[in-house]
């Protein structure tokens, strides 16, 4: 199955839920979730009661969705995550955060993960002084991540370098605001991890 390439607020419709998947168009009266509210497709009336693997799968989705990822990549996560030490659920939403996409959009590289993940895609960015171009590739503490030097030319860059200074980053990063150099500090903690959806629930679905 291929990326999703329909309406992202479409899927924050189907979830019920701010998702964020805009950058700072979801914190605007823009947002299709204020304005519009109900499920794609449902009409008027009473809401459809939804069972319990209907809940369990609909947090799993809310995951997927979040950091854009496929199903596969999803489920080879958390196969990572069932082989780690320690609670399942916990280790999935930490994994899912070490993603190099989350990082770079955690750091305020990027508005929201899919423009981090095109950051990274392209070429932009660099893991340890090397360039790296894998998204889902997962950061460990003490690893930098940069700019690579043409795409500090670049117009959006120069833009980058004005605005940072407002945005605020998480306890687990630390940034050197005029080079724009990130780097991780340790590694997240479920306080850390803003989500808005269950790990546990989410086992529950691929537990059956
Ligand atoms: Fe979701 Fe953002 Fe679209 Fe609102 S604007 S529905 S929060 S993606």
């Amino acid at each position: 199955m291929g990326r999703y390439t329909g309406s992202v607020c479409r899927l924050c419709r189907r979830s019920g839920e701010k998702l964020m998947l805009k950058g700072s168009r979801c914190l605007t009266p823009k947002c299709a979730l204020d304005s519009r509210g109900k499920p794609p497709g449902q009409r008027l009336g009473r809401p459809r009661r939804v069972s319990d693997r209907g809940l369990q799968l609909r947090e799993k989705q809310k995951a997927r969705y979040t950091y854009a990822i496929l199903e596969r990549q999803f489920k080879r996560l958390f196969k990572e995550a069932e082989r780690q030490l320690g609670i399942t659920g916990e280790n999935l939403l930490v994994l899912l955060e070490r993603r190099l996409d989350n990082v770079v959009y955690r750091l305020g590289f990027a508005d929201s993960r899919a423009q981090a993940r095109q950051l990274v895609q392209h070429g932009h960015i660099m893991l340890n002084g090397r360039k790296t171009d894998i998204p889902s590739c997962l950061v460990k503490e003490g690893d930098t991540i940069s700019w690579r030097q043409e795409s500090t030319k670049t117009e959006y860059y120069k833009q980058l370098v004005q605005s940072i200074e407002a945005k605020s980053i998480l306890n687990w990063l630390g940034l050197d605001r005029q080079k724009l150099v990130g780097q991780i500090l340790s590694l997240p903690t479920l306080e850390d991890i803003d989500t808005k959806f269950e790990g546990q629930t989410i086992v529950e679905y691929y537990s059956r």
